[in-house]
């Protein structure tokens, strides 16, 4: 499927906001002081998406999730991958070789000494994970995702 018949079909069932004046009705705040975040979320989802914590390898129910539909940011509900960008990597983390556009925002950290190139949800700035090369085609990338960070929300029937 192109990038462009996935945009339209998700389109189709208002998975995509659209793009002019999202931003006015986002029912979810993009800058949330760190009282509210722990509010919010669960604790496993705070640590990961404001402390930059990483879930235990096949701790994630979403790591063997295999029906069609789409993985929502945990923290503001964005719309981030599609099940059809999902891979089977192998590593314990849900794992996809693409992403929808525009939904991170990549930096790289030096946590494990080598650099890794982390990526935040571009709009509620959430850790989700790190991007690594050696990933499938077409885009030869693999997008380790915490699963705690995520929400599955199944196509429906
Ligand atoms: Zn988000």
């Amino acid at each position: 499927m192109t990038r462009r018949r996935l945009l339209t079909w998700l389109s189709a069932f208002g998975a995509v906001p659209v793009a002019s004046g999202a931003g006015a009705a986002d029912p979810v705040p993009t800058r949330l002081d760190d009282a509210e975040w722990r509010r919010r979320l669960t604790p496993a989802q705070y640590d990961v998406l404001r402390r930059e914590g990483t879930e235990r390898a096949f701790s994630s129910p979403l790591h063997a999730e295999k029906r069609r539909g789409t993985y929502h940011c945990a923290g503001c509900d964005q719309v981030l991958f599609t099940s059809a960008m999902k891979f089977d990597s192998g590593t314990g983390w849900p794992s996809f070789f693409d992403t929808l556009p525009g939904v991170f925002a990549l930096s790289t950290d030096f946590k494990l000494l080598l650099p890794r190139t982390e990526y935040r949800c571009a709009r509620c700035g959430g850790h989700h994970g790190h991007v690594f090369d050696g990933g499938p085609r077409p885009t030869g990338r693999r997008w380790c995702n915490n699963g705690v960070a995520l929400r599955f929300v199944p196509e429906a029937a």
